[in-house]
C-alpha cells in the first residue's frame, strides 16, 4: 500500500492550501470509512447527497488516521489536525492513483466485459501467482472509487496488479484505463448489462473497447473471438498490440476440446497443449474464463502444468456459481450473485446438461436493467428451456413472470410455477425436491435469491 509523507502526497496532487500540510506525519493506506481505519491510513471523506464523511475526520484521526483530505467547499475544516484541502476529495484521491500508478514498477492486467470479470480476474492472478508477486482487486472494487483504492493498496514489490474494471455508462473504463495504464486488457464478453444506459449491444462492446484506450505500447489484447462486435471491431485495429482470441470457435487462438462437466468442475484439453486441464467450478462459461485467463498467463511465461496446479486450488468469490447442499440431500447451484440473458443462458445449459440427477429444477428471478425489451428478454429465457432436461420452473419477480411466459411454451403448465412471495415459493418447492435433485438459484443481485438458497439449506 502506499506510504508516504504528508508532505510528498500533497506534491502528488493538486492541493488548495497547503496550511496544514505537516511534512513530519506520515500515512500508511488510504480509508474512506471511518470505521475500517487502520494505524496510519489517509482518510478520504466524500461529501454525498445525504451524508458527509467530513463529519468523521475527528474520529477517523482518533482512532488512529495519521491525516485527512478536506473539500474545500466544506464549512470548519479541523485546522488543528493534520489535513490536505483539495477542491474535490473523490478527484484528489483518483489524481494520487494515478500519480502512484505512474511511480511503480508494476505491470497491470486489466480486465473489462460484461459477465465473468471478478471470475476471470481470480482465474488470472491464481495463474501468475505461481511465479510471481501479485495483487488482485478485492471483491468487487471495480469502479472510480475501487479502482484507485486497489491502486494505492499496491505494494512496491508487487511484480503483477490484475485489475477489475466495470462500468455502467460510455466514458467510465475510459477513465479507468486511463488511470490504470494497463500492459495487458482483457475483455470477456459482450452481454447485455446496463442495456438499459447503453442502448444496444454494439453500445455496449464500443464501452468495453475503450479499456484499448489506456493500454500501454507493444502491450497484449485478449478477448472474447466468438463475439463478431468485438471480432469485427478489432479486426482493423491499427495499434502495435498483440491480439489473442479464446473462445469456442475453432478460429480462436485458445479454444477447447473434450470437454467434460461434472457435478465439482469440468475437465477440458486445449488447442495449444495436450494436457488435461481440471477447473473447480462449474459451467462451460467458467471454461471459457479460464481460457482467457491462461491466453494472459502464457504472455507471462507461465508453463501449462503449472497452470493446472494451480486451477485445482482455485477459489472464487462467493455466490458465483456456488454448489451448496440442502438438508435434504439435494444440491443447490447458488448463482444468485447477478443475472443477465447470456449468463442465465450460461447457467440453464449447464444444469440442463449435467448427468446424474433424476430431478432439476430453476428458481428464476428478474433480469434487472435490461431497459425496454427486458419483457421480451425474459420470455425468450423460459422458450429455450428444455422439458426433457428440465422437471420444474419457479419463477420469482414481476418480470419473472414472463419467463415463465416463456416456459409455458415449451413445457406443460403444471411445471410452470410463477411467483411474487419468496415464502410461498420456497413452501412449493420444499414440496418437489428430494435427494436426486439438483436445483439451480438465479437472479439479479436486487432479488436477493440467496434467501431461497438458505432455506433450502435449514429443516
Ligand atoms: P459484476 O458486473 O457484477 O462485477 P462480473 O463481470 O465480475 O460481474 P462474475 O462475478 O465473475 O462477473 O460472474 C457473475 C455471474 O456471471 C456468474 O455467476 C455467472 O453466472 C456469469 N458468468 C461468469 N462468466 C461468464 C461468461 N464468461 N459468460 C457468461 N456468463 C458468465
Ligand atoms: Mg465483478
Amino acid at each position: 500500500m502506499i506510504k508516504k509523507s504528508l508532505f510528498q502526497i500533497a506534491k502528488m496532487i493538486t492541493v488548495e492550501n497547503d496550511l496544514n500540510i505537516h511534512g513530519s506525519v506520515s500515512i500508511k493506506g488510504i480509508s474512506i470509512d471511518s470505521r475500517k481505519i487502520e494505524e496510519g491510513n489517509l482518510f478520504v471523506p466524500f461529501k454525498g447527497e445525504h451524508s458527509d464523511g467530513h463529519k468523521f475526520v475527528e474520529e477517523a484521526i482518533e482512532k488512529g488516521a495519521a491525516a485527512a483530505f478536506w473539500q474545500q467547499d466544506v464549512p470548519n475544516p479541523p485546522l488543528h489536525l493534520p489535513i490536505i484541502m483539495v477542491k474535490d476529495t473523490l478527484i484528489a484521491l483518483q489524481e494520487l492513483a494515478r500519480s502512484y500508478r505512474n511511480e511503480l514498477d508494476v505491470k497491470v492486467v486489466g480486465i473489462t466485459g460484461s459477465n465473468g470479470k471478478t471470475t476471470t480476474k481470480d482465474m488470472t492472478a491464481s495463474l501468475l501467482s505461481v511465479q510471481y508477486k501479485v495483487q488482485k482487486t478485492e471483491g468487487n472494487y471495480n469502479n472510480h472509487i475501487g479502482l484507485p483504492l486497489t491502486v494505492l493498496s499496491l505494494e512496491e514489490d508487487t511484480e503483477i496488479a490484475v485489475l477489475e474494471m466495470g462500468m455502467s455508462a460510455k466514458g467510465e473504463i475510459e477513465f479507468l484505463t486511463k488511470l490504470a495504464r494497463p500492459n495487458v486488457v482483457m475483455i470477456t464478453n459482450i452481454g447485455e448489462s446496463h442495456l438499459q444506459d447503453l442502448g444496444s449491444r454494439e453500445g455496449i462492446a464500443e464501452a468495453k473497447l475503450e479499456i484499448i484506450q489506456g493500454l500501454q505500447e507493444d502491450g497484449l489484447i485478449v478477448f472474447h473471438g466468438d463475439e463478431p462486435l468485438l471480432t469485427n471491431t478489432l479486426s482493423t485495429y491499427k495499434g502495435n498490440a498483440t491480439l489473442k482470441t479464446f473462445g469456442r470457435l475453432e478460429s480462436n487462438d485458445l479454444f477447447p476440446k473434450e470437454i467434460t462437466q461434472h457435478d465439482n468442475g469440468s475437465e477440458f484439453k486445449t488447442s495449444l497443449s495436450d494436457l488435461t486441464f481440471h477447473l473447480p467450478v462449474l459451467g462451460i462459461h467458467n471454461i471459457l474464463n479460464a481460457l482467457a485467463a491462461m491466453l494472459t498467463a502464457n504472455h507471462f511465461a507461465i508453463p501449462f502444468e503449472k497452470m493446472n496446479h494451480a486451477f485445482s486450488s482455485l477459489k472464487l468469490t462467493n455466490m458465483r456459481m456456488e454448489l451448496v447442499e440442502g438438508y435434504k440431500g439435494e444440491k443447490v447451484i447458488n448463482d444468485a450473485y447477478n443475472a443477465s440473458p447470456t449468463s442465465m443462458k450460461a447457467a440453464i445449459e449447464l444444469v440442463s446438461n449435467l448427468p446424474g440427477y433424476e430431478n432439476k429444477i430453476l428458481v428464476l428471478g428478474d433480469m434487472l436493467e435490461l431497459g425496454s425489451e427486458e419483457k421480451a428478454y425474459h420470455v425468450e429465457i423460459g422458450k429455450t428451456l428444455d422439458s426433457d432436461k428440465v422437471q420444474y420452473v419457479f419463477t420469482f419477480g414481476k418480470l419473472g413472470e414472463s419467463i415463465a411466459e416463456g416456459a409455458r411454451f415449451v413445457m406443460p403448465e403444471d411445471r410452470v410455477k410463477s411467483y411474487l412471495e419468496k415464502e410461498k415459493l420456497i413452501e412449493d418447492l420444499r414440496e418437489v425436491t428430494n435427494d436426486c435433485t439438483l436445483i439451480l438459484v438465479k437472479g439479479s443481485r436486487g432479488m436477493k435469491l440467496e434467501e431461497v438458497v438458505r432455506a433450502l439449506q435449514q429443516l
